[in-house]
């Protein structure tokens, strides 16, 4: 288990003024990113309140020593993939470094001071090239109450309490926080109607989900046996697994989704690290009266007892009604990642049983995470159960499924007494105006 140290130390300010109670990246956060400053070459770099360093360039005037030098050099080629590789060691001392030298009353204020810059004149890329991209299906209520809409008695199917189920995604179209979605067209097959037609999608669904980053991974062949799962997993981000439920219900048998799924996916393109969510851990829930218990290569002692995380994860929408109105987005969901059945150490362990090879940047997204009550879903599949019941919103107008100028925003919060609160930065993506 990740440690406690002095960078969890919540009395400790940072002179950069915005840093000290940002929602998302105060100093005992220090996420790691890729970003374009001004329209400048991509470069590897932390955020701090509303500023983020380029690492690169304050490497190259000679900040940083031994492993963190080493940490920021593999970053040099304006992705992540050769520092995620190195795994936790390097991470963590330049961790250290950073909350060092950007705490207040430093003495090396000076020198990186001229490395900062404004979050706004910054893209924030994603931050990896992503080899291969899997989703899983962990979020249990999710499970269960998409599962009673097909089959209302007998929701989860009987393999879901023994396997981490999940499918292989389409990582080429996954998208940093901010870009536009089109919607997709694709075949549907209307009720009653004898063929489908080709037309867009016209149920149109986000997931609330969490994204787990891949550290040094594993050669073809040797499973990660659950004990060393942790090395492997460098970060986590938000997800928006972008969902046609119209081309999903024609297409998904028998071999799950595809189309309905690989036009889009939005991450929140900070990764926040294992170290900064050290203090959010906590015990996996225990399952259910009369569930299996994980067959052995899915158990482990140490992740039962602190492989879970509290993270609370928010939904919001601003349509273009809402806009018009000046008004605020509204929360359609408050989740929590607490819901997942399967911890994230057990999906490493899953995914590579059968020897296969996971890489550094590979990104495995959780499954939606939805909470028990119908305000914690984490679909608009399940909200509006399957688009019978629509959501009514502050501007008056209602949703079953997502328009055209609709936009979602997810959030994260770790909070925690005695301890700094953290986010992850938003995951927002509008549906585009045709
Ligand atoms: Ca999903």
């Amino acid at each position: 288990m990740t440690e406690l140290d002095e960078t969890h130390d919540a009395a400790r300010r940072s002179w950069v003024a915005s840093a000290n109670s940002h929602p998302d990246f105060p100093i005992q956060n220090l996420p790691f990113g890729v970003v374009s400053i001004s329209g400048c070459r991509p470069c590897g770099a932390v955020a701090i309140g509303d500023m983020v360093v380029n690492l690169n360039a304050a490497r190259e005037s000679g900040l940083f020593a031994g492993e963190a030098a080493r940490a920021v050099d593999a970053m040099a080629a304006g992705t992540l993939n050769g520092f995620l590789a190195l795994g936790s060691g390097p991470r963590r001392a330049l961790r250290k470094q950073l909350f060092a030298m950007l705490s207040e009353g430093t003495p090396e204020q000076r020198q990186i001071e001229g490395f900062i810059h404004p979050a706004a004149d910054c893209a924030v890329l994603v931050p990896a090239r992503i080899g291969n991209y899997t989703d899983f299906y962990v979020g249990i209520h999710h499970a269960t109450n998409t599962g009673r809409l097909f089959r209302p008695e007998n929701p989860l199917l009987p393999n879901y309490k023994y396997v981490p189920i999940g499918y292989h995604g389409r990582a080429s179209s996954i998208v940093p926080s901010g870009r536009e979605i089109r919607r997709p067209y694709g075949q549907i097959k209307i009720a009653g109607s004898d063929a489908p037609s080709y037309e867009p999608c016209k149920r149109l669904d986000y997931e609330l989900e969490l994204g787990l980053w891949v550290g040094p991974g594993n050669t073809l062949g040797e499973p990660i046996s659950i004990a060393e799962t942790e090395e492997h997993i460098a970060g986590v981000c938000l997800l928006n697994d972008w969902s046609a439920r119209d081309i999903q219900t024609w297409e998904y048998q028998p071999l799950g989704p595809f189309l309905a799924k690989s036009f889009a996916t939005t991450i929140s393109p900070w990764i926040v690290t294992p170290e900064a969510l050290a203090p959010f851990r906590i015990q996996q829930p225990s399952r259910p009266q009369g569930d299996p218990a994980p067959l052995p290569y899915l158990f482990d002692n140490s992740d039962q007892s602190n492989g879970a995380f509290d993270i609370r994860l928010d939904v919001l929408i601003l349509t273009p009604g809402m806009r018009a109105a000046g008004q605020e987005p509204f929360r359609l969901a408050r989740s929590n990642a607490r819901h997942m059945y399967w911890t994230a150490r057990q999906l490493i362990a899953h995914h590579t049983s059968n020897g296969c090879n996971l890489e550094p940047g590979d990104l495995m997204g959780t499954g939606t995470i939805s909470g028990s009550e119908r305000d914690g879903c984490g679909a608009l599949l399940e909200t509006t159960q399957g688009g019978r019941d629509p959501v009514s919103l502050p501007s008056g107008e209602q949703r079953t499924f997502l328009e055209d100028g609709d936009e979602i925003i997810l959030t994260a919060s770790c909070e925690r007494k005695g301890y700094a609160t953290i986010g992850f930065g938003e995951c927002r993506g509008q549906v585009s105006l045709q």
